[in-house]
């Protein structure tokens, strides 16, 4: 539940208030605004009830949260959410390009990549070092050197890395070299973790399940901002659907529902939903007309030896020619990029 504490509230008042909440085995979140400080109480339905704040003297209002996910809600949030990674933001009206490979496969791949995508105007870098692949037999990633490359092209180019993290036994790991670590769609719903990135110290991308609804992938989010971790930036990446012509089917539906919903940054995958490149460009467009704060697409400077997703990879024109084709839509949009 929300509690508006009058303005007149004392801040030994307010901690006492706080202290209530705690004792009862319930979280207590304070927020202090320009005229008034707002609090929060999350926990159980039924110790909530036993608050009983309605009547205190210096509580102006007592509002429950109604959504099942409270941290990701904007009942309890209303104003965006602005993730810092770095020297970077997300979440604000610039467009965030994310690109990079499916996954890291050698230095000259990852660097040829990295350079180009950084001088075209990406901050992020992607590339999978765990990839989680439907067959065992294919290539499953290159692990820690791959996160080491990852590392060293971040120290040649600036560019932040945005890296998959496949069980909890990785986390650290991975979030040793990672600006961003990525829970992938198969991994939407692997509670445990979700958990423990939410106790990483580093921003997660929340991939949406391919068969997961939009309360699902914020039920998820909440694992992760319950946790403490308030930086969590969510992704469309398709769904699955009877739509055989395309890889998956892009939800834009989605993204006005996701930003009416909640205060967290929410980006689009167009290369996994398309699952070829000829329809990267028109679906990162959309994603943007759509309000997205921006994408993680697939390049590859060598599409036809990828080790992984070669088919939906753009190779480096194509990027090119989709950063323009953005920036002249970011215009159109009020975006910058
Ligand atoms: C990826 O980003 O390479 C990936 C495996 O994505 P998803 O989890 O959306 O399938
Ligand atoms: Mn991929």
């Amino acid at each position: 539940m929300i509690i508006i504490m009058k303005n007149e509230a004392t801040r030994v008042q307010i901690d006492a208030i706080l202290g209530r909440i705690a004792e009862l085995g319930l979280k207590p979140l304070c927020m202090p605004g320009t005229e008034k400080v707002v609090l929060g109480a999350l926990g159980d339905e039924r110790v909530l009830a036993g608050l009983r704040l309605e009547n205190h003297p210096q509580v102006e209002r007592v509002i429950p949260i109604l959504s099942p996910y409270k941290l990701a809600s904007r009942e309890l949030y209303p104003s965006e959410t602005v993730i810092q990674v770095g020297t970077h933001q997300i979440g604000t009206p610039r467009f965030t390009v994310i690109a990079g490979p499916c996954a890291v496969e050698s230095e000259a791949q990852l660097m040829a990549a990295a350079r180009h995508i950084s001088a075209g105007g990406a901050v992020f870098l992607r590339g999978g070092a765990f990839k989680p692949r439907s067959s065992p037999y294919s290539f499953q990633g290159m692990g820690e050197e791959g996160l080491r490359l990852l590392a060293k092209a971040r120290e040649t180019y600036g560019t932040a890395v945005v890296t998959e993290v496949l069980s909890t036994e990785e986390v650290a790991l991975v979030a040793g070299y990672a600006d961003v670590l990525q829970v992938g769609a198969r991994n939407m719903q692997n509670f445990r973790l979700l958990r423990e990135v939410g106790r990483s110290g580093r921003p997660v991308l929340l991939k949406r399940g391919m068969s997961a609804s939009i309360s699902e992938l914020l039920m998820s989010a909440e694992y992760i901002l319950s946790e403490g971790n308030p930086d969590v930036i969510l992704c469309e990446r398709g769904i699955k659907t009877f739509e055989t012509a395309y890889r998956n089917t892009l939800d834009l539906t989605a993204l006005p529902i996701l930003k009416q919903k909640t205060h967290l940054p929410v980006i689009v995958d167009p290369s996994h939903a398309a699952g070829h490149r000829d329809y990267i460009i028109p679906l990162a467009k959309a994603a943007l007309a759509c309000g997205a704060d921006g994408v993680i697409v697939e390049v590859h400077p060598d599409p036809a030896a990828a080790l992984s997703d070669g088919q939906q990879s753009l190779d480096l024109p194509m990027f090119d020619e989709m950063m323009r084709q953005l920036r002249r839509l970011a215009k159109v949009e009020g975006r910058i990029l």
